[in-house]
């Protein structure tokens, strides 16, 4: 073959696309319950809206980000992440309707693209389901954007799912933690892999969440023992709200998330059984990011949804939709056409059909009857309608119906009100 495509990248193939569907559907319907509404931004933004929001000292900044110059001569980005696409959409759009006060619900279903190594669930493009709720610190919104995803989950028939979650402080409290933590794992830093003694320099908070270096953290401490006042009582608040709702979770320390603008309330998704990469999901409060992008101070949270992680689950708890599985038995009306004087008569019928908002289809190949016959069954049409030359002359069709073989003789005209939406 000459060509392929990108490495880290899939096809959806109508085989496996009724199972995206009834995942985006379903997160759809629940987002629009829980009161969000859809946003759509552009697959490429200015470089420089990343590279501020999420900081140049991440992962995602200094080596995964698809940067192009334009012809134009600006360095653009295809998204990287949900959250500051969003808020820039929030600002530019004026969807705070000039309330300062007024929480503003923002869901999007998106593809997101990173250059890192692909492996079994991780990809150079990926889709995120992310909700976003601006303008509001009460911790009930962390809980509530927490529960969406939570029920969102269990409607998708997830399992074994835990949630983690810990509080990444504020810029009260978190910069005197990390000189703590610096201070507490220099001694290490010789045993420590290649990129922590970066991020010991860069970005000290993601040492903890690293899988290889996690032995040589147990002298670090606590972030959540170290929160300023309101920061402590904020998680106070999340946490007992989440009790509430009654969605267990699990206070980890080592849940940082890693982009600069996260702050107070961190949390991830994880489930087990889909491989090494275990997030489902994950998010947190960034009560700074919307006055970074240049708008005026408000609070924000948030969170991201791995879609591709989730068809990974339900396959592996035989969840998944395949194939026709699924959808209503049978559909629609298949046109056998036999004849080279009924075929106007046929596309006509066609259109009609469509028009009135049946499923309707005709064999364009021009087969035998026992073979049109034999293809309507197989694709799961609910009934066929014969047109031969006599069936033309007469003003009528023959009307059978697939599954039980049934055929009687319906008057051309009364069709259409005999056949109805599918
Ligand atoms: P993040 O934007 O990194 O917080 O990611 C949010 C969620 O998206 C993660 O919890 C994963 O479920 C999913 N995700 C992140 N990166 C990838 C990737 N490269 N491939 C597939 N899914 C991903």
């Amino acid at each position: 073959m000459r060509y392929q495509r990108p490495i880290g990248t899939q096809d959806v193939t109508p085989e496996v696309a009724p199972e995206w569907r009834f995942v985006e559907e379903s997160f759809r319907q629940l987002a629009a319950r829980y009161g969000y509404g859809e946003l759509r931004t552009p697959v490429f933004e200015d470089t420089d809206l990343f590279l501020r929001s999420v900081g140049q000292e991440t992962d995602i900044a200094s080596k995964e980000m698809y940067t192009f110059e334009d012809r134009g001569g600006r360095s653009m980005t295809l998204r990287a992440e949900g959250t500051a696409p969003a808020v820039r959409a929030y600002l530019e759009n004026h969807l705070d309707r000039t309330d300062k006060q007024r929480l503003v619900k923002l869901y999007y279903i998106v593809p997101i693209f990173r250059y890192d190594r692909p492996q079994a669930g991780r990809y150079r493009q990926h889709h995120q389901l992310g909700l976003e709720a601006i303008g509001s610190s009460e911790p009930a919104v962390d809980a509530e954007v927490i529960s969406l995803a939570w029920n969102f989950y269990a409607q998708m028939g997830l399992t074994g799912l835990s949630l983690l979650i810990n509080s990444v402080g504020c810029p009260a409290c978190a910069p005197p933690y990390v000189d703590k933590l610096k201070q507490a794992l220099a001694p290490a830093l010789p045993q420590l892999c290649e990129s922590c003694r970066r991020r010991y320099v860069e970005n000290p908070l993601r040492m903890l969440d690293c899988k290889i270096c996690h032995d040589y953290m147990a002298p670090a401490p606590k972030l959540i023992e170290e929160l300023c006042e309101e920061c402590e009582s904020h998680l106070g608040g999340v946490l007992a709200a989440l009790d509430a709702l009654g969605i267990p979770h699990e206070i980890d320390h080592t849940i940082v998330r890693g982009l600069d603008y996260y702050t107070k309330t961190a949390f991830e998704f994880q489930i087990e059984g889909i491989g090494a990469q275990s997030a489902l999901g994950g998010g947190g409060r960034y009560d700074g990011l919307v006055e970074k992008c240049g708008g005026p101070p408000t609070p924000g949270v948030g969170l991201g949804i791995g879609l591709e992680r989730v068809l990974l689950a339900r396959q592996q708890l035989g969840q998944a939709v395949t194939g026709t599985a699924g959808f209503p038995a049978r559909e629609g009306v298949f046109i056998v056409a036999l004849g080279e004087a009924v075929w106007i008569e046929a596309l006509k019928l066609l259109q009609e059909l469509r028009r009135a908002g049946v499923k309707a289809e005709l064999d364009y190949r021009r087969r035998s009857m026992k073979a049109q016959l034999r293809f309507a069954d197989n694709e799961q049409f609910a009934q066929a309608i014969i047109l031969g030359e006599d069936e033309l002359a007469k003003g009528i069709v023959g009307l059978k119906d697939l599954a039980t073989g049934e055929q009687v003789e319906v008057g051309r005209t009364d069709l259409s009100s005999r056949l109805g939406p599918a």
